[in-house]
């Protein structure tokens, strides 16, 4: 939001659900798109599972380092990163990195995680996103969750040998919150748990020296100057931003 906008137009959620899941491409960015809200939720006892769709592999600039070193390494910091931030469950997709594709396949891996963890609210990437670059592999990433919510989650003719196979059942997800949304509309306080935030984030240990982050900066200084700017006007100092999709009753 530009600063000079009208503020207090994004409507503050406090409410905290009993499940909740996060579905992200590559390690590291569930922490950066909704890790101040996981950890604050996390903290009053709602159930989180992460759902890593990308084993990780090519997110480095070291040439000494092979991708099944970098993808073990990069699972470990995530199971490590997840445990601090109190998430409960992390399924690993272990899809190539940079190799995620809209496949049958892949939106039965997230309709089953949906089925089986049973989250009131999913957060996901923006796959709409269009000012700035993204990721290729989010905007897969977001376009599956999205896919899988609704309808395919939901309706038990969709992938039903997940029903009469695995004895899972169909699952309605409530609430669809986007991060990196170029018109967000929905604001959460995480004044009190961005330190938790960072310090999840900063246990992706090799992927802090690529972090973009000014000269002089840690990424912890970013993410607070970036929540405070979200912050401006609503009474509290960090702020985290989402676009909201809710289902009907
Ligand atoms: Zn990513």
């Amino acid at each position: 939001m530009p600063r000079d906008a009208t503020p207090s137009k994004l409507e503050i959620v406090t409410e905290i659900p009993d499940k909740a899941m996060v579905i992200f491409a590559h390690p590291d960015d569930a922490e950066i798109g909704s890790g101040g809200v996981v950890a604050k939720w996390a903290a009053a006892g709602c159930e989180v599972t992460y759902v890593l769709c990308t084993n990780g592999a090519a997110g480095t600039a070291d040439r000494a380092l092979t991708p099944a070193a970098l993808a073990r390494k990069r699972a470990d910091e995530q199971r490590a990163a997840a445990d601090f931030m109190g998430v409960r469950h992390v399924v690993m997709l272990g899809y190539p990195d940079g190799g995620l594709e809209d496949t049958r396949e892949f939106l039965g891996d997230v309709v089953g995680a949906i089925r089986r963890y049973r989250p009131h609210t999913v957060f996901v990437h923006d796959p709409y996103r269009i000012r700035g670059f993204q990721h290729r592999d989010h905007r897969k990433a977001g376009i599956a969750a999205t896919d899988a919510v609704y309808p395919f989650a939901r309706d038990h003719l969709h992938f039903p040998e997940q029903i009469t196979r695995d004895g899972l059942e169909p699952h309605k997800v409530r609430e669809l919150w986007y991060w990196g949304a170029d018109e967000p509309d929905t604001i959460v306080d995480v004044t009190d748990s961005i330190d938790r935030q960072i310090a999840g984030l900063i246990r992706h240990e090799s992927q802090v020296p690529g972090f973009n982050v000014p000269e002089g900066h840690t990424i912890g200084e970013r993410v607070k100057k970036n929540a405070a700017e979200h912050a401006e006007g609503y009474g509290f100092q960090y702020g985290a931003v989402f676009r909201r999709l809710m289902a009907r009753r």
